[in-house]
């Protein structure tokens, strides 16, 4: 039994990444501060002696004594990560710094969930991990990409400094259920305005694209990363189904029923016009393969959806 660190566990990947640890026999520490999750998302583990919640901010230091550790603490939606900048920067830069000191102290393996965001408006489509990415480093989505940027570069500092164990995957956009409802990002926005029988708000022409990848396929992806020695990464972690986010609301408008019409809003400063993870890596290297088809992934989360706002 393996006594297994997740920071950001209570949130949306979080909390099912915990319930999967759980279930593989480990014990699991979950550190949160709630800063974007629920503890809804968690409740049903807490009675389960095998899991421990605590409530820590990661930009301060942390000792525990742990084997892994899984860094998933950051504000992941654009919205929420745009509202406090200054946080969402410490929070990956000096979260990276102290649960990177906590790994060399007790000599864990660590896994950073880095992000798609770190390719920015990518220039090259798909996108693979040797590309270095189109990041505007004064915009207001630099605080969550060049954050995680820098926590990547910590990441492979403390490896070729320290020998520290590291994994490094870059995770593109995952849904699901347990994501907030006012949460911000697309698929919720457009699922629960729909089951509201409210207007689907599309930002810009809606013809920018997006790859949609389920939940379960995502944590399935993150635990064969840790659980390999071949390669440190980065690694793309992703579906590459690519879909317009027109046809991404035409989608959850037919599997809803809902009456809901279309709304143009302006497009955000700096919104990626192209993502597409190449995943050519993750299936030589993992075995790893997404299964879950969009429509079947919105069908759950739109259940999700469903019993939440009744
Ligand atoms: P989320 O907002 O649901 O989860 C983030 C969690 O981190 C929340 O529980 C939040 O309260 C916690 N947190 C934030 N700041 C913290 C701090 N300073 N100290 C402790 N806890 C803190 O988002 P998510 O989608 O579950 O994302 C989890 C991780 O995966 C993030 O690191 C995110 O950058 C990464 N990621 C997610 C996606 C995606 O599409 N969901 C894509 C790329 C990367
Ligand atoms: N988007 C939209 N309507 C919404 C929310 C988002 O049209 O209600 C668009 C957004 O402009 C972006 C895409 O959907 O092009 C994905 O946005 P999200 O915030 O989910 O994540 P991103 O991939 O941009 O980080």
């Amino acid at each position: 039994m393996k006594r297994i660190l997740v920071t950001g566990g209570a949130g949306f990947i979080g909390s099912h990444l915990c319930e999967r640890l759980l279930s593989r026999g480990n014990e699991v520490l979950c550190v949160d501060n709630f800063f974007t999750s629920r503890r809804q998302n968690i409740a049903h583990l807490l009675p389960n002696p095998s899991f421990e919640l605590m409530r820590h901010d990661v930009t301060w230091p942390l000792y525990v004594e742990v084997d892994e550790i899984y860094n998933l603490a950051c504000p992941a939606s654009p919205v929420h990560y745009q509202f406090d900048p200054v946080q969402t920067t410490k929070t990956s830069v000096h979260g990276a710094i102290n649960m990177l000191g906590l790994a060399k102290r007790v000599k864990a393996k660590i896994l950073q969930a880095s992000t798609s965001e770190v390719y920015g408006d990518p220039a090259q489509h798909p996108q693979v991990e040797s590309y270095w990415g189109n990041v505007n480093p004064i915009g207001p989505r630099a605080c969550y990409d060049e954050g995680k940027r820098c926590a990547e570069t910590l990441f492979f500092d403390y490896y070729r400094q320290h020998d520290l164990r590291i994994r490094v995957v870059r995770i593109f956009n995952t849904y699901g259920p347990r994501m907030h409802p006012n949460d911000g990002r697309v698929v919720s926005n457009f699922v629960v305005a729909a089951l509201k029988g409210e207007p689907i708000a599309l930002y810009g022409s809606g013809e920018q694209t997006r790859s949609f990848c389920y939940v379960d396929d995502l944590v399935t992806g993150m635990v064969a990363m840790m659980e390999q020695d071949a390669i440190v990464g980065p690694v793309n972690l992703g579906n590459p189904g690519e879909f317009t986010i027109r046809e991404l609301a035409e989608m959850v408008i037919e599997l809803t029923g809902s009456k809901s019409g279309i709304v143009f809003k302006p497009l955000p400063q700096d919104d990626p016009v192209r993502r597409r993870p190449d995943i050519t890596l993750a299936k030589e290297k993992l075995g790893w393969d997404p299964a879950i088809a969009i429509r079947e992934g919105l069908a759950r989360t739109i259940d999700y959806f469903r019993g939440q706002i009744g």
